[in-house]
């Protein structure tokens, strides 16, 4: 399987100035291409040449980890950044709020772990799979999914993140940052939702997965496999429907 580069869902000039179209240019087009192409040529002729992208950060070490590893967490950080910050969803804040004492809390645990990581890393706010949220330090291309936890959100704090437009000021980078946070994508993962069939009305609910066709409780629908199909009617993952509440 040839793994691809990531689309951005804004414009590459359109984070400036918290994150400018250089930086950009360099992280995103240079960095990430550069993960994105060592893998493609490290897969080649081995067990993991067919696999998913996050199959591939489980199960290995070595270069092979380092280029999936680097290019999963960029795909995701990337991805979680928006130029139009909504306010946070309410439901996130709350569940924020039980695990850290309150919103602000966790931000503050989250940016010293952040600002005080020696080295190049990434930061994680990450859940079990009973929902428990943790905050995560992980050196060089470390991801949570290796302990077994679900990301739900990073910030890169390699100097290559930052460099162009904060110099050595990591601290800054991690301020201005916060303001890019896609608080609405958080929230999605943060607290699964419902799904329905809709053709049979079958709902899946991610507390209780769905243990008999593999799907274990506590996993998002989102993260079922895309060959996956309904267990009564046997549709595919596109006929669901979120169940609004
Ligand atoms: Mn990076």
């Amino acid at each position: 399987m040839k793994h691809t580069m990531p689309e951005l869902p804004y414009a590459p000039e359109a984070l400036a100035p918290k994150m400018s179209r250089e930086t950009l240019d360099y992280h995103y087009g240079k960095h990430l291409q550069t993960y994105v192409d060592n893998l493609n040529r490290l897969i080649p002729g081995t067990p993991y040449e067919e696999m998913p992208l996050d199959e591939i950060v489980r199960r290995t070490d070595g270069a092979i980890f380092n280029n999936a590893a680097q290019t999963w967490n960029h795909t995701f950080f990337f991805r979680m950044l928006t130029p139009s910050q909504c306010a946070m969803p309410e439901k996130l804040a709350e569940k924020l709020s039980a695990a850290f004492g309150s919103v602000e809390a966790f931000k503050d645990q989250f940016t010293k772990a952040a600002v005080g990581l020696f080295g190049s890393g990434w930061v994680w706010l990450a859940a079990d799979r009973e929902g428990k949220l943790s905050i995560v330090a992980k050196t060089n291309a470390g991801n949570p999914m290796t302990d077994g936890l679900r990301p739900l959100l990073t910030v890169d704090v390699w100097e290559h993140a930052y460099y162009i437009d904060y110099r050595n000021r990591r601290a800054d980078f991690v301020a201005a940052w916060w303001n890019l946070v896609d608080w609405q994508k958080v929230a999605d993962r943060a607290i699964p939702r419902r799904y329905k069939c809709t053709a049979c009305d079958y709902v899946y609910d991610p507390a209780k997965g769905d243990p008999e066709t593999g799907i274990a409780p506590g996993t998002p629908f989102e993260e079922i496999p895309d060959d996956w199909t309904c267990p009564i009617c046997g549709l595919y993952k596109e006929a669901f429907r979120r169940v609004e509440e």
